[in-house]
């Protein structure tokens, strides 16, 4: 018998790997300790699973080096991970590789290992005059990396002869750690700590929170709805029931949808907690990064806020985890692992026989839902803080209006209202650039990416058409490139149209841009936030970024320049999507002394989600589609899996998916009534990168089978095809 451990190396493969632990490092090889290993002839790092003894197998390969002394997970996140590779069908390497800490950086180095002595160095420069070239550089006993001795001996096969000389005993392999040791004590203990507040708790408030306060006592798995409208007062909850957590000894996770909000969250926790919080984000620097998940680690750390990674914040015995905007498609990631944060979240909580408590001002229909079934526990806080109220809505119609103007007549005498009344305005379009896209008015031609089957959108400063998904760029054209007509049309406006008509019109009032292109530069987001919100900026135009979360205190208006963008998604949850929205935008008005005012432009009036919008109407919104979903067999009634089939070429993508969908139909019907099987059909994204896109959905009865149901299909399709099939439980988008 020998002792081996499985090992998760952060590769593409199912399972773990075993390795052989040598005598000499078994005492210090225990489960979430990260060690490197070989793989191929690669080597990797990985996290140790599980160590055990079993029969001595002939060419198990040994575990290499341990690359710190201290596990870098805790069980519980090793058995969190197993749920989400078995849920989500995604590899257990890549799950551990983005849910672990970032990797010190290591290098490998060589060094002697035994003298040849003169006589062998002899031989070998008459045999083997590369050996003898690479031993007489290394007889000096220093340690060299493989690119120094590449420099020194100018050898072309190095790597072979190393190989050699290693497995010969003269060499040996080392790993060195790149990355500084962590400081003792980094940024996390500096502020000082205000009281948890200075308000009384609204009587809403009060009962939510001595509701969570209780299963915060009771270490009872239990979820919460906070369903409040916008400016009613959750965040308050939040950082009362952390409080009352700490209070016990135990510790928060605060997850938000967007690093973009963290900042401001930090304020508010950090002003709370002080230099027992941490943020930790993808955006922090790997040392920041490496030194952060220590401390959180180490328990120095009681409060973690941060956008959706941060469910893995190695936190012991947490009393709460607070996901905040719970509705928010951000929670979900679009790489593999394609994990929603939301219910690793709550399988976290239920793991750790913590509360979790999701707020939101329109809840997912999925949510609600559970809420009213009595899965989740509904609050609900149903007006704004000191009599607030909620913005005036009205819908324009965008049908009779002029359409070379991106700002209805109505709009803009809405706007120069509020100048003089020295309100700010929020202007909100859902699409970045100048125009969504360009067309010649004689002869109609629209140019499209090269790559993607998608328009081209303008860009007014490069004065460039550029590719939302890919990246290409070309130059605007003066003159139609088919016909050579000169009269273009610029159809369909975006931030950077807006941004201009509003200059034009108001050239005295500050107006600024909060949309991807405008935030590129590290700090640009926090600036132009922090600009508006002291009100040196006096008009906002953004996409969906500024709909989020924001607490400003003087906009007066907002603008929906055209509600239709999300409206018209081929997508189940479009409906959905417009409704959150806008009334996440609107929300956004009228949330200090002023009251607010909304319009909404759009070619659309009659759509159902608008009049809902409009008399902020949650319920009613959610019981109108409910209906539908339940009609269409679509979440919450039944879970749903999409299978993207990728391929360079159609025809391959079209046979991948018709294989898969055959292989799922015949499955299916062994179990009558428990899945279903739609498509195979052409993406909506029928070519990304000139990669073509096919897809199918599979919709299950119940959650528990569909990961297996769909490992079994990929298990039966025939090996060697040019297709690539990708896996996404509880898609959010459709496209
Ligand atoms: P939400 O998170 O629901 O949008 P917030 O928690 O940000 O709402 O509250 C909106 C505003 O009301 C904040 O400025 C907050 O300080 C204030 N506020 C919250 N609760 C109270 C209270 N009980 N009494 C007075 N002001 C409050
Ligand atoms: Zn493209």
């Amino acid at each position: 018998m020998t002792s081996v451990a499985d090992i998760a190396v952060c590769l593409p493969i199912s399972g773990t790997l075993t390795y052989r632990i040598p005598d000499g490092i078994a005492a210090e090889i225990t489960p979430g300790k990260r060690v490197v290993v070989q793989v191929k002839n690669k080597l990797l790092a990985g996290i140790v699973w599980k160590v055990y003894s079993a029969r001595e197998l002939p060419g198990l390969k040994p575990i290499r080096e341990i690359v710190e002394p201290e596990p870098v997970f805790t069980p519980e996140l090793m058995k969190l991970a197993e749920w989400i590779s078995d849920y989500y069908v995604a590899p257990l390497g890549e799950v551990v590789a983005s849910m672990g800490p970032p990797q010190p950086g290591f290098k490998q180095l060589y060094r002697l290992a035994k003298d040849p002595g003169d006589l062998t160095m002899a031989i070998l420069e008459a045999e083997q005059p590369e050996k003898a070239r690479i031993l007489e550089v290394m007889r000096d006993g220093k340690a060299r990396s493989m690119e120094s001795l590449r420099r020194k001996t100018a050898l072309k096969s190095l790597g072979r002869h190393l190989d050699q000389l290693v497995k010969q005993g003269y060499l040996k392999r080392q790993m060195i750690l790149k990355a500084r040791r962590p400081k003792a004590d980094g940024p996390f203990n500096e502020g000082a700590s205000e009281p948890v507040s200075r308000h009384n708790l609204t009587s809403h408030q009060r009962i939510a929170y001595d509701a969570i306060a209780g299963a915060i006592d009771d270490r009872a798995f239990k979820v919460f709805l906070l369903h409040g409208v916008t400016g009613s007062g959750k965040t308050e909850v939040y950082l009362r029931a952390i409080n009352h957590a700490l209070s016990k000894g135990r510790k928060a996770l605060y997850l938000v949808p967007e690093i973009g909000l963290t900042p401001q969250v930090m304020e508010r926790v950090g002003g709370v907690f002080g230099g027992r919080c941490a943020v930790l984000h993808s955006q922090l620097s790997s040392g920041e990064r490496y030194r952060t998940w220590q401390a959180i680690r180490r328990g120095q750390i009681d409060v973690v806020v941060g956008p959706r990674s941060a469910v893995f914040a190695p936190l012991a015995d947490l009393g709460i985890i607070v996901i905040d905007e719970e509705h928010d498609a951000s929670y979900k990631q679009q790489e593999s692992p394609r994990y929603n944060a939301r219910e690793v979240a709550i399988m976290r909580a239920k793991m750790a026989h913590c509360t979790a408590v999701l707020g939101s001002a329109t809840p997912s229909m999925e949510s609600y839902f559970n809420a009213l079934n009595g899965r989740y526990h509904l609050c609900q806080l149903p007006e704004r803080i000191a009599g607030g109220k909620l913005p005036q809505v009205e819908i324009v119609d965008l049908r009779s209006c002029d359409e070379a103007q991106p700002v209805t007549p109505r709009a803009q005498s809405e706007i120069i209202k509020s100048v003089d009344q020295k309100e700010q305005v929020l202007l909100f379009i859902n699409r970045r650039g100048y125009s969504n896209y360009i067309q010649c008015t004689e002869c109609g031609y629209v140019p499209k990416c090269r790559n993607c089957n998608v328009t081209l959108t303008y860009h007014l400063g490069s004065r460039e058409l550029r590719c939302h998904y890919c990246d290409y760029v070309e130059s605007g054209p003066q003159a139609c490139p088919k016909c050579a007509g000169s009269k273009i049309a610029y159809v369909g406006a975006g931030t950077q149209r807006i941004e201009q008509w509003l200059t034009s019109l108001f050239p005295d009032i500050s107006c600024k841009r909060f949309d991807k292109d405008a935030i590129r530069r590290k700090g640009k987001a926090e600036e132009v936030l922090a600009d508006f919100t002291s009100g040196l900026v006096g008009f906002l135009v953004g996409t969906q970024m500024v709909a989020k979360g924001h607490d400003f205190k003087h906009v007066g208006l907002v603008v929906v320049a055209n509600a239709d963008v999300t409206m018209n998604l081929p997508d189940f949850r479009s409906a959905e999507r417009t409704f959150q929205i806008l009334t996440q935008v609107a929300g956004r008005a009228g949330r200090g002394e002023v009251p607010g005012r909304v319009i909404v432009q759009t070619f659309n009036p009659d759509h159902h989600s608008l009049a809902f919008v409009a008399n902020h109407d949650y319920r009613g919104f959610y019981h109108g589609e409910i209906a539908l979903r339940r009609d269409l067999n679509y979440p919450p009634f039944r879970r749903l899996a999409r299978i993207v089939v990728e391929a360079r070429k159609q025809s391959d993508a079209e046979r991948g998916a018709t294989i898969f969908s055959k292989i799922a139909n015949r499955l299916a019907r062994k179990y009558p009534g428990a899945f279903e099987v739609v498509g195979p059909a052409r993406a909506p994204l029928a070519k990304v990168r000139n990669v073509y896109r096919w897809h199918l959905l599979i919709k299950a009865q119940r959650t528990k089978s569909l990961g297996g149901f769909i490992r079994r299909c990929l298990g039966m399709v025939p090996p060697g095809h040019k297709e690539r099939f990708i896996v996404d439980v509880d898609p959010q988008l459709l496209m």
